[in-house]
């Protein structure tokens, strides 16, 4: 049993961090979303590339960058309620889940979160190092009926796109597919 249980986390976790892996996020949201639809709450995801990390493990090795990654997952997962799903997408990029969290609290969460990242002490070893991070949000909104995960990912994927385009170390929205009025 005790084995089981350790396959299990093997299998759905990042080895580096610990964070949710790819595969066990996506399977996690597409629960979520279904769930969000049959009670009616809006959900969000945010998608976190950290800024010149490859400058990172130029300067002070692989290593370091590990740890630097080993950091960013604990203050991502310091920062967001219990409820919220934190994974690691690969590389430098992390992604959370928000469910029941309408669009406009889902930005000042990614806003406190590029903060917290930006503030951080992530490596012991060189406290002076401080890392910034680039923020796609895009929110499934309850009005608007089924919401495919991975359409909602390239939504806030594009959006962390812009955030690299428009200078880094922020946080952009996707834009809505129905144009307000
Ligand atoms: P940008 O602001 O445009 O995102 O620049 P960047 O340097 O973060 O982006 P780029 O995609 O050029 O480089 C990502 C770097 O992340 C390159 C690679 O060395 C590093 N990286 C990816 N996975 C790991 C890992 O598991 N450990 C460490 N230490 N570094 C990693
Ligand atoms: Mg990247
Ligand atoms: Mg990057």
């Amino acid at each position: 049993m005790v084995r089981q249980a350790e396959l299990h986390y093997l299998a759905t976790r990042d080895s580096l961090t610990g964070l949710y892996n790819r595969a066990e996020f996506i399977n996690l949201a597409k629960g979520e979303l279904a769930r969000a639809l049959r009670h009616g709450f809006d959900t969000a995801i945010v998608v976190i590339d950290l800024d010149h990390f490859k400058v990172v493990n130029d300067t002070l090795g692989h290593p370091a960058g590990d740890r630097v990654l080993r950091a960013v997952g604990t203050v991502l997962g310091r920062e967001l309620r219990a409820s919220d799903v934190v994974g690691r997408l690969g590389g430098e990029e992390f992604i959370v889940l928000l469910p029941q969290t309408p669009p406009a609290l889902a930005r000042s969460v990614a806003e406190k979160l590029r903060v917290c990242v930006a503030d951080a002490t992530l490596d012991a070893e060189t406290p002076s190092l401080r890392v910034t991070a680039s923020f796609g949000v895009a929110s499934a909104r309850a009005d608007a009926g089924p919401v495919d995960f991975e359409a909602l990912y390239q939504r806030a994927d594009a959006a962390l796109y812009r955030a690299k385009a428009e200078g880094r170390n922020r946080v952009c929205e996707a834009n809505d597919p129905v144009a307000a009025t």
